[in-house]
């Protein structure tokens, strides 16, 4: 069976997709069984991946409300945003202001499909259908162009994508891009698979890489590098469940005070501003 979208791209459940083995991963049900299959090999031979997983969700989720509860910025771009799941990025940010806008940006079909049917009845938020290694694309995009005001300071999230992103698709000059577009004053969210040098990370970079052809783990130079030109704020680009923890996190996995396990240092967060 294969269900087309409003694009004309289609949705195949024989093949995998990275949106819907992320939110099996998450405990989602906007999964087929060919998904479930990878997850699963995930989850038996790589046991962290969901801990990966909940940990940069829940990132995600504190760098939107810390954007919103400490800056007057109302807008967001969250590209490759994946499949909806609790607290997304616009629920977030507009538990705590109410007025924050959302451009979700993703290729996955069903992401597409799910995002507009969850979205439809909210005048603030779009899902643009268009891969993030075309920025001008989406920059362009007329629903970009209705919710997005680009003389005012922008919130751009690159939450778990730039690591889809190989090396000579140049994703230095995706965030260079974004910088350029918007004023002083914004914001930039990075998590990215980190790579340790041990035997998870060349397991799980071989299961990605053979699944979907891509998934590159950067090490923490090269992830830094990504937000060049930007200022890189406190505390710095760390292991996700490290940054800014908070005590009420329990529901995507919070730290407190107990050791990181070998898996949740294999997913880093940060958020930068540009001067
Ligand atoms: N940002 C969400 C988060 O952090 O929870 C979802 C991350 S999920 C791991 C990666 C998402 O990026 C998937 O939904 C996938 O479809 C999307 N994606 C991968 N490559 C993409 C591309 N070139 N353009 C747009 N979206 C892409």
């Amino acid at each position: 069976m294969t269900v087309m979208t409003y694009e004309g791209s289609s949705i195949d459940p024989a093949r995998p997709s990275i949106a819907r083995v992320y939110d099996y991963l998450l405990g989602g049900k906007d999964n087929y069984a060919v998904d479930r299959e990878i997850g699963d090999v995930f989850k038996r031979d790589l046991p962290g991946s969901v801990a990966i997983a909940f940990a940069n969700r829940a990132a995600l989720t504190r760098a939107v409300a810390e954007i919103v509860k400490t800056t007057g910025i109302r807008q967001f771009i969250d590209l490759g945003s994946g499949l909806p799941t609790a607290d997304n990025v616009h629920q977030v940010a507009q538990r705590h202001a109410p007025e924050s806008r959302v451009v979700y940006v993703d290729i996955d079909p069903q992401v597409l499909v799910h995002g507009r049917a969850l979205l439809e009845k909210d005048e603030r938020t779009r899902v643009v259908a268009v891969d993030v290694r075309k920025p001008e694309a989406i920059r362009t995009h007329p629903d970009t162009l209705d919710i997005i005001d680009f003389t005012s300071p922008v919130a751009v999230m690159f939450s778990a994508i730039l690591h889809h992103v190989n090396d000579d698709e140049d994703p230095a000059g995706l965030v260079r891009y974004w910088r350029e577009q918007v004023p002083s004053g914004s914001y930039f969210f990075l998590s990215h698979f980190r790579s340790g040098h041990n035997a998870e990370t060349v397991e799980a970079e071989k299961v990605l890489q053979q699944t979907f052809g891509r998934g590159r783990w950067r090490t923490d130079e090269e992830i830094a590098s990504l937000l060049e030109g930007l200022e890189i704020l406190e505390p710095g680009i760390l292991p996700a469940p490290l940054w800014r923890p908070q005590e009420t996190d329990s529901r995507w996995g919070g730290v407190g005070q107990r050791e990181l396990t070998v898996w949740e240092h294999l997913i880093v967060a940060g958020l930068a501003r540009k001067p």
